[in-house]
């Protein structure tokens, strides 16, 4: 019962001191999973917006699972951007000692490293060879991914910034774009062996909260660094915050995939979206998990967050997937490697890997498996713009004076042949006697 009582502690301390003031939308909401979102006022206890506070005991399970160099150079080469993580974490010479900053600013937790070969907790998602053996023709059997059709798209793609219109042309809505992906992408990958689950199936959210909701309960308590408008702020913790914690929920409580992948369409600032700016550069790549900067850590749910990410393994599994993933798809599209500005605070690159960043993305810190978030084409670019007016359709078609196949289907196979490749090289094959 002690333990209980702990281990709760945190979240109990949180309702009081902040006062939590729970919608009335949430009476009617009776699992656990939603009552643990309850707003809470970062100024007293820092937490992002709609995050529950964090439970430092679920790291118990990674208590000497991993070696101390391996610890150290994954904090520093791919989880944090700058120094401000050395205020809370020490890397001692058989532990790590984290400053918890709950229940009081002085609390910390110890996890000790290994000095045996390194273990994996338990998790649900599986790592290419931990996948029973298959045959060649059916190099996906057994796997299960999730596609995360990026933002919402349909009635909401204006409220949510994904949308522009350029002239006369079709209005360009991102979320019915990645969701047209999926839907091709479904069939490729069931036909090569794999369990596929869409994360969403319409042009519309997971999530029962809509702005009005957050404007009433939430805004005078979330961050608002650019001095955003009450109704953009609650916009924005709709279709962004809410919305991709309904997905984590999901795919952690129901999905539970070997991977996520996260489709989007890239863009550059395009200004008003009535008259949008196009450019003439096109580009692709793929982030993986990392790159905390100091005022992220600061904020106790992610400190925590970029810890248990890190221990539970998925790096290591994102790396090799996506990088077979990149080759693959920058071969077959022909798309150049995104390169960040120098200088760039929230991302780390990959070394050895030109199309692979590390990025601190809502969605690639909430889900509990390897996610790769997928960054293809510029959708204001005057290459990607036209290709994106010519629709979907089978073979070549010419397109801007080339022949070339539709956007879609070439962003879809790009990534079928990806992973074919990948788990055809990385898993066991059966021998046939
Ligand atoms: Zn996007």
């Amino acid at each position: 019962m002690k333990f209980i009582s702990s281990r709760w502690l945190p979240i109990t301390l949180v309702a009081v001191v902040c006062g939590v003031s729970i919608v009335a939308w949430w009476h009617h909401q009776t699992t656990d999973d939603q009552a643990v979102e309850a707003p809470v006022k970062p100024p007293r206890i820092p937490l992002s917006a709609l995050s529950p506070a964090p439970v430092w005991s679920l790291l118990d399970i990674y208590q000497e699972s991993i070696s101390r160099e391996r610890f150290q150079q994954l904090v520093e080469e791919i989880y944090v951007t700058g120094d401000g993580w050395k205020e809370w974490l020490e890397i001692q010479e058989d532990a790590a000692v984290i400053l918890t900053g709950l229940p009081s600013p002085k609390d910390r937790y110890v996890l000790k490293f290994s000095e045996q070969a390194p273990r994996s907790a338990p998790r649900f998602w599986r790592t290419a060879d931990e996948l029973p053996p298959t045959t060649a023709d059916r190099p996906l059997q057994d796997l299960h991914i999730a596609i995360d059709p990026g933002h919402i798209g349909g009635d909401w793609a204006k409220v949510e910034e994904r949308w522009f219109i350029v002239g006369d042309g079709k209005p360009v809505m991102e979320g019915n774009m990645t969701l047209d992906v999926a839907l091709l992408m479904k069939p490729r990958l069931e036909a090569l062996g794999a369990n596929v689950s869409l994360i969403r199936e319409k042009n519309e959210p997971l999530t029962l909260l809509r702005p009005a909701d957050l404007l009433e309960n939430n805004v005078a308590t979330a961050p608002n660094p650019s001095g955003m408008s009450p109704q953009k702020l609650a916009e924005r913790l709709f279709y962004r915050t809410a919305e991709i914690h309904a997905r984590a929920q999901k795919v952690n409580n129901e999905m539970r995939p070997d991977l996520v992948l996260c489709l989007h369409f890239n863009a550059e600032a395009w200004g008003d979206p009535n008259h949008p700016r196009l450019i003439d550069r096109t580009h692709f790549h793929i982030l993986l998990h990392g790159a905390y900067s100091s005022d992220e850590t600061k904020l106790l749910d992610q400190r925590h967050r970029m810890v248990q990410k890190l221990l539970s393994g998925s790096h290591d599994e994102e790396l090799r997937v996506g990088s077979t993933l990149a080759r693959e798809f920058a071969r077959t599209s022909g798309l150049p490697a995104y390169q960040y500005p120098p200088l760039s605070f929230a991302v780390r690159e990959i070394k050895g890997e030109p199309f692979l960043w590390a990025r601190n993305l809502l969605a690639n810190r909430l889900f509990d498996c390897p996610v790769l978030y997928i960054e293809p084409y510029v959708m204001n670019s005057t290459i990607d713009y036209a290709r994106i007016q010519a629709g979907d359709y089978d073979g070549l078609r010419e397109v801007s004076g080339k022949m070339q196949p539709s956007i879609f289907r070439e962003y879809a196979d790009g990534l079928v042949q990806g992973l074919k490749l990948h788990y055809l090289h990385a898993r066991k094959l059966k021998t046939i006697p």
